[in-house]
């Protein structure tokens, strides 16, 4: 079996793709989910199985408008500090979850803080998960960021970056995260400079 590795980049050349993890926020993800829509825009949400099972319908609305769907973990605990059979079954079970409330199987999968070793490979290609992380961080998870830091943090975006952004917060290291306000009001501003670079924003999909 080939060992699962983490992909960095969207491969078509003039793409780039927004991809928002830590969902589904029932206060945020709605509003993302808002402002995608009026675009026209896809994007891809990795989601927390501890909060897609308090708002399934969340998740159901990610898939009925076309976004990509991945799995972030149950609990999005520290992974390098669980031993295999944690890892195993965080992974798993957050999977099901996803799968459970899209209807469909959710191989893509999103390790929290992008934390990748040799434990993370063994068990995702154990369960077939299909692994992402990102070129892009403009770190919109720390406390105090402001939209226009977001996008001036986002500069150098060009064709094939994945950027990471956070619709809700796991495990903050301030409470003041979990205010999304600033990423949401990015948005609108990221997606005009990634026109202006003739940027198409597409979902995540394995080739
Ligand atoms: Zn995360």
């Amino acid at each position: 079996m080939r060992r699962a590795q983490p992909r960095h980049q969207v491969p078509e050349p003039g793409t780039f793709a927004l991809t928002f993890d830590d969902g589904p926020d029932e206060r945020f993800t709605p509003q993302v989910l808002d402002l995608l829509a009026e675009r026209g825009v896809p994007a891809t949400f990795f989601v927390v199985g501890r909060s897609v099972e308090k708002h399934p319908e969340l998740v159901r609305r990610i898939v009925a408008e076309g976004h990509g769907l991945g799995s972030h973990t149950w609990s999005h605990p520290e992974l390098l500090g669980l031993s295999f059979a944690q890892l195993l079954r965080e992974c798993r079970r957050g999977r099901r979850a996803v799968e459970r409330a899209a209807g469909r199987p959710v191989p893509d999968y999103r390790p929290p803080k992008g934390h990748w070793d040799g434990r993370g490979a063994t068990a995702a290609t154990a369960l077939g998960l299909r692994p992402w992380v990102w070129t892009q961080d403009p770190r919109d998870w720390e406390p105090g960021a402001s939209a226009e830091g977001i996008v001036a943090a986002l500069e150098g975006l060009g064709s094939g970056d994945v950027v990471l952004l956070h619709d809700g917060i796991q495990s903050a290291p301030d409470p003041a995260s979990a205010d999304r306000s600033a990423t949401v009001a990015a948005l609108g501003p990221l997606l005009d400079l990634a026109a202006a670079r003739d940027l198409r924003p597409v979902r995540l999909e394995a080739p």
